[in-house]
């Protein structure tokens, strides 16, 4: 476990102040993002595509300090783009954590050592710094060699000086076991408070059987990397999450548990589909229909989603809707002894899976049902397009 109790207790005061009064919907975990302009050119990344005036726009530090509290989430996520390169995120941060949220500053780390000084350390400030895998993966992965020689340096240099720092890592089908749990030793010997793990989005034009067939190549792939569980290994993620990952439950999707605003307003239903925008988060929940996303829903772009901007929202709500729920993520916590299982022992001893490569989170660019607020639609506009299997230097 590995995420301090006053964060964990903030979250527990919350969900329980917003089961009182009896909330249908309320957001966990604010994903904000003040600008897609990037230091990195990811091959398929649907944000550094958007048209130079696009990339060139930023939200102001009023406009994300509004959002924050217009939400009211216990905990803000920054993803970009590249936050760093954002002149006023120091702004951004303070204003922040002077509202008493737990910032996740989510960065490549490229630029993390040099703008260290602008932040100060807190128990509100996370730097979750994205890692891919080793240095092979994580390299592949963005496409610039000495990326991960770069971050690591950074994460040790962070750590040294007192600061919070994750990782977040998003893992593909094709994914090697072996080099994750590898990836996860590494980590833990950089001083790394936890890791954060999600699989890629994939939406594919497939039949529903595929569909099937590729949440239970999820599963089975996070079913090797996660049973036989290292203790030293910390996860800075709730542990029914990591569950549902490897198969052993499962939830319905909780798009409203992580709100995204960004330039646009607040995007229609959640991280990673855009059909349009609210101008309020208040218009968000009223005017979403919700029925139509999920995997139960049925909407084919939902068909394969595991992601943690969908799932682990319904996980934290499961741990405190009932006795239930509770027990179980106490006995995640301390009673799981690494999740034992002979047959992923033996599958760790068998070369990687290979076959077609999910599309990653971050690099999702859907279609939109329509431009917001007057804007054109980013370059790579067609969902289908993007999530089309690619072969690209990243593998992905
Ligand atoms: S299942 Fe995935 S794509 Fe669909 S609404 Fe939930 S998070 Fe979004």
């Amino acid at each position: 476990m590995s995420v301090p109790f006053s964060q964990m207790w903030t979250v527990a005061r919350y969900v329980t102040a917003q089961k009182l009064r009896g909330r249908q919907r309320y957001p966990l975990v604010l994903m904000l993002e003040p600008l897609f302009r990037c230091n990195l050119t990811c091959a398929g990344c649907g944000k550094i595509q958007y048209p130079p005036h696009i990339l060139k726009r930023q939200l102001s530090v009023a406009e994300c300090l509004r959002a924050a509290e217009e939400c009211g989430a216990p905990m803000v996520s920054i993803p970009g783009g590249e936050p760093l390169l954002h002149p006023e995120i120091d702004a951004i941060v303070r204003g922040l954590i002077k509202q008493k949220r737990y910032v996740y500053l989510c960065t490549n780390a490229l630029l993390l050592a040099k703008n260290l000084h602008r932040f100060v350390p807190s128990k509100y400030l996370t730097f979750s710094v994205h890692l891919d895998g080793l240095q092979r993966e994580h390299d592949s992965a963005v496409c610039r060699e000495g990326t991960y020689a770069a971050a690591l340096a950074a994460v040790q240099e962070a750590v040294r000086r007192g600061y919070r720092v994750t990782t977040n890592t998003t893992l593909f089908e094709g994914a090697d076991p072996v080099a994750v749990r590898a990836f996860f030793d590494a980590m833990m010997d950089a001083g790394v408070e936890g890791m954060m793990l999600s699989p890629g989005y994939s939406y594919e034009k497939a039949p529903d059987q595929e569909h099937f067939l590729g949440r239970a190549r999820t599963r089975r792939l996070f079913n090797h990397i996660l049973s036989n569980r290292r203790r030293r290994w910390r996860f800075n993620q709730s542990p029914l999450f990591l569950e549902f990952l490897m198969g052993r439950r499962s939830y319905a999707c909780t798009p409203w548990g992580m709100p995204t605003y960004n330039i646009f307003g607040w995007q229609k239903p959640c991280y990673l589909l855009q059909d349009g925008y609210a101008e309020t988060f208040q218009e968000l929940l009223t005017s979403t229909a919700w029925e139509q996303y999920g995997t139960e829903s049925g909407n084919p772009r939902c068909a394969n989603c595991m992601v943690h901007s969908g799932y682990e929202a319904s996980a934290v709500h499961d741990t405190f809707s009932s006795l239930a729920g509770m027990w179980a993520t106490i006995r995640a916590t301390f009673f799981s002894r690494g999740y034992p299982d002979p047959a992923a022992l033996e599958a760790l001893q068998r070369p990687p899976e290979s076959g077609r490569r999910f599309v990653g989170v971050q690099i999702s660019a859907p279609r939109r049902a329509s431009a917001p607020r007057g804007e054109p639609d980013p370059a790579p506009a067609s969902h289908e397009a993007a999530a089309e299997p690619v072969a690209d230097a990243a593998g992905r």
